[in-house]
This record gives C-alpha cells, sequence and structure tokens, in this order.
C-alpha cells in the first residue's frame, strides 16, 4: 500500500472497511509484470473484429508469438469462431466489459451486468472463465475494481499505450514499442474500435510483425499475461499485509 493510502487508513472508524479490503483490490490490479524478467506481454483490446483479428491472429501464429486479448461481450457473440481460435493457437482471453461503457460513474448494478455477461460470453466458447478484467479506457473507480476481485478476476492495465487508435502511422506505432519496452512491460494494441467496425486497425497490423521481430531482437521473450504476472505473484507473497 502506499503511503498516502496508509495514512488515510489510518484515520479512523468509517475507513475500516474500505480498508480492510484496499491491500486485496490493489493486489488484484495489474500494470506491469516482474520487472526481473526480460518478458514483454502483447494486449489487443476491443475485438474480436472480423477483418483485422483474423489477421493477427494469422501474423501471431506465423510468428509463433502468444498475445492476450480483452474481449467486449459484444463483439465475441458477434464473432465467436475468432474467440475459439484464440484459444485453439493458446493465446490469453480477457474481460473489457460487455459494451465499452464509461464504468467509472455507472451504478454498482450495471457495472457487474457488464462484466457477467461477457465472462459468460467467453465461458460459453471456451469453457473457461475469464481471469482477467481491463475496464473500458483503463479507468476504474473502486466499485468497479472491488468487483472485478469479487468476481475472480484481476484488473490488468498497461505500461505501455502504443497510441495505435490515433493511427499515428506504422512506423510510429513500431518505434513507440520498441523504444519504450522494458522488463516485464505491457504494451497496449487495438484490434477493434469499440463502436465502429469501419475504423481501420491496418496500422496496428502492418505493424505487428516488426514489434515482434524488433523486440525478439533486443532479447525480450513475448508471453501471455499469465506468464507475465506469475512471477510478480510470487512475490506479493512475501510483501507484509498491513
Ligand atoms: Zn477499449
Amino acid at each position: 500500500m502506499s503511503g498516502s493510502a496508509r495514512a488515510f487508513c489510518g484515520a479512523g472508524d468509517t475507513t475500516r472497511g474500505f480498508c480492510r479490503l484496499l491491500p486485496s483490490v490493489l493486489r488484484q490490479t495489474v500494470w506491469r509484470g516482474n520487472t526481473m524478467d526480460r518478458s514483454v506481454a502483447l494486449t489487443f483490446d476491443d475485438g474480436p473484429h472480423p477483418i483485422y483479428t483474423a489477421q493477427i491472429l494469422d501474423i501471431l501464429r506465423r510468428h509463433r508469438t502468444p498475445a492476450t486479448f480483452f474481449l467486449l461481450g459484444r463483439h465475441v457473440e458477434q464473432h465467436p469462431h475468432l474467440v475459439r481460435q484464440m484459444l485453439a493457437n493458446a493465446h490469453t482471453v480477457g474481460n473489457h466489459s460487455y459494451g465499452h461503457r464509461h464504468l467509472i460513474l455507472a451504478p454498482q448494478k450495471l457495472i457487474r451486468q457488464e462484466m457477467v455477461e461477457t465472462s459468460a460470453a467467453i465461458e460459453r466458447i471456451t469453457g473457461q472463465k475469464p481471469r482477467f478484467f481491463r475496464p473500458p479506457r483503463g479507468l476504474a473507480g473502486w466499485k468497479t475494481l472491488s468487483l472485478a476481485s469479487q468476481l475472480g478476476m484481476r484488473t490488468v492495465l498497461w505500461s505501455l499505450s502504443t497510441g495505435d487508435w490515433k493511427q499515428p502511422g506504422t512506423d510510429h506505432i513500431v518505434r513507440r514499442v520498441l523504444d519504450r519496452a522494458r522488463n516485464g512491460t505491457i504494451v497496449l494494441l487495438h484490434d477493434a474500435k469499440y463502436d465502429d467496425p469501419g475504423e481501420d486497425r491496418s496500422q496496428t497490423v502492418r505493424a505487428l510483425p516488426e514489434i515482434i521481430r524488433g523486440l525478439r531482437s533486443r532479447g525480450y521473450r513475448l508471453v501471455t499475461l499469465p506468464e507475465l504476472i506469475l512471477p510478480q505473484q510470487a512475490q506479493e507473497k512475501k510483501e507484509p499485509t498491513l
């Protein structure tokens, strides 16, 4: 727990319930993996998309590269064959809400519904409940964090945003990743747009082979999220609990 959270949690009885839960919820939230490992995780948000996700899966297969996809429940129901393909190719699948609503000020019932419906859609196809949740736009309040934790999911953000959704050019996306990647980096990419199936993601697709080759030439292993953060979980067990 940070110093400010520690100070707040010493404030009095009214904070006791919140503060009892805070360490466990924060432990469920991940921005990066173990900085001792020369590993990086590529993550793709907002899919699956019938064109771009299919192309990305093909590139990952050809380069024998595992990745993690944070899926929208609505898109999962539209393109279940792509989710099956992700599983068949040993990628990790996470929950990115059902419809990409703003959750930070949403009522608890709606947040739960967005999470539960997406996990159920993924489980119907893969037979497994997702273990990771990424809030839309990376914005999560206390309700979102604690609900994800209650539903057995770790909240995962990122440590390197490519800005690919702004379509800054393929070279820009590649350079940004190769210049900024460090041990344990979680890279944010997009294989779709949450509200526009016509949005162009071809820059992301074209950047991907260069990103993979560039990271490997710098000695990085490309891994899925569970592989990236498992050493971190082992470390956390050694930390004192408050
Ligand atoms: Zn998103």
